[in-house]
């Protein structure tokens, strides 16, 4: 029977009530986290001081299913599920075989996806009885969720700007300060992390790595009133981000297809691999021929030019040491507009599922990535995020590549928030003043060259 719907929805009691831990079905270990001191295997106490010991034991979790409090859902219920949207009109002007199908997240409040582990990160803060929590953000995406979760779990909420768009982007600040969190510009002189860089380089356009050092600082010296949060990268954030892929293979069920291929953009990798998880462990336990597709920008490219080695996740060098695909802790990556991807690591549990082959990965400069942006906004109406254009992208480059081969194909990306904070970049595109960066490989080569040592 053929299918002619567009929008597959969901009702609230099919918002997932339990997390997918692909920790349970990975055919392999994942390379211990390192202490940055003695370079051996970190345990719960060491991250004590930064993380309440609930999100401690998710990291680590072998639980297959991990439940959902109550309270989260129960927020969940304002913009999930989300729905998943057939590209028809993007289809026809692409003129291609292929089904396209897009999963979106802008529908949060807060704009993308980082809603749901915000959400979650806040809630088992304050059951722990913390105060409030401090983090970094780039383009102001993570901000602004961490920003709303905290109030509606009642903490404080300080953040980290990344400087150059605390400048280019006012709006997410007070977006935050309306959600009632206190955001300063990183590099900032508030911190140690931060003094230090501003002394090296008064003008530095901080970076993610930068202002993570900061937020991490802000935390570790609070007396334990104060805890960090991280949007991205760590295992317990891709796990509360599986309930985007949770729901869109119910919904891809309700649309009679099964993907192909899995598409979405990565900075640290939370959107994509919240999609492509519970995709993946189809794969794993199954045997499904499905292809997985990481996005990156030519500015950060971690997976396509970096090497698999163990760094810090800031820049100054206060993060336990992760196993991941990394452009080195030194490199500061070019103010391109997708802010929220860059980072110069990448996901530890991507970077192994890369290192085995279960994924591929491409990169693509900015000026391609909007040329994407805006006919996807032609077709479909949706402006969309910078970093989710980046997806947009190499779905529409899929979909070109069924329509040359005459084979068609299941395409599904993770649009992974609106663009409507980002206004000034798609002006600058449309006035032709959008600058490409490519990829720097004498910085990167520096950069690598400060990786840390760790014992064999
Ligand atoms: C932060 C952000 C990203 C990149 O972060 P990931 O952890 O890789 O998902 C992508 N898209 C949007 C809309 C974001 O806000």
């Amino acid at each position: 029977m053929k299918n002619e719907r567009t929008r597959f929805l969901l009702s609230e009691e099919d918002i997932p009530r339990a997390y997918y831990n692909i920790l349970a079905d990975l055919p392999f270990e994942l390379p211990p986290v390192l202490h940055p001191a003695t370079g051996r295997p970190i345990g719960p106490e060491d991250l004590a001081p930064l993380f309440p010991m609930a999100l401690i034991q998710q990291e680590v979790s072998r639980e297959r299913e991990i439940e959902i409090p109550e309270p989260v859902r129960e927020i969940y219920r304002l913009y999930r599920p989300t729905p998943l949207i057939r590209a028809r009109r993007l289809e026809r002007m692409l003129d291609t075989p292929a089904h396209i199908y897009y999963k979106y997240e802008g529908v949060s409040p807060a704009g993308s996806h980082k809603l749901n582990t915000a959400l979650a990160q806040a809630f088992y803060n304050k059951q722990e009885g913390v105060r409030g929590l401090t983090t970094e953000t780039g383009a102001g995406q993570w901000g602004s969720a961490l920003a709303m979760a905290c109030r509606f779990f009642d903490l404080e909420c300080t953040v980290f700007m990344v400087k150059i768009s605390y400048h280019q982007k006012p709006y997410r600040r007070i977006l935050m300060e309306t959600f009632g969190a206190r955001v300063i510009p990183s590099p900032s002189p508030e911190t140690d992390a931060g003094r230090k860089v501003l002394a090296e380089n008064p003008d530095s356009p901080g970076s993610l790595g930068i202002a993570i050092s900061e937020a991490v600082e802000a935390a570790a010296t609070s007396g334990g009133r104060l805890k960090y949060s991280l949007g991205s990268v760590l295992n317990h954030v891709l796990l509360h981000q599986t309930v985007i892929g949770l729901e869109a293979k119910k919904q891809m069920e309700m649309a009679g297809e099964y993907p192909d291929v899995v598409i979405g953009c990565v900075g640290g990798g939370s959107n994509f691999a919240g999609l492509a998880l519970p995709f993946m462990r189809d794969r794993i336990v199954e045997g499904r021929p499905i292809r997985f597709v990481a996005v990156e920008s030519t500015a950060a490219p971690s997976f396509t030019k970096g090497v698999y080695a163990y760094d810090y996740g800031d820049t100054v060098r206060t993060t336990p040491l992760l196993k991941m695909y990394t452009l080195g802790h030194t490199f500061t990556p070019a103010p391109i507009h997708a802010g929220g991807l860059r980072y110069h690591g990448m996901a530890p549990i991507l970077c192994a599922l890369y290192e085995k082959g279960y994924l591929e990965a491409v990169a693509y400069p900015q000026t391609k990535v909007f040329e994407a942006a805006v006919r996807f906004a032609q077709a479909e109406g949706i402006l969309p995020a910078p970093e989710s254009a980046h997806a947009i992208r190499a779905a529409i480059d899929e979909a070109l590549r069924a329509k040359e081969e005459g084979r068609p194909r299941v395409i599904l990306f993770n649009l992974s928030g609106h663009g409507h904070f980002d206004l000034a970049a798609y002006d600058q595109y449309l006035r032709g003043e959008l600058p490409d960066y490519e990829y720097p490989a004498e910085e990167v080569l520096r950069a690598l060259a400060d990786l840390p040592r760790v014992p064999a």
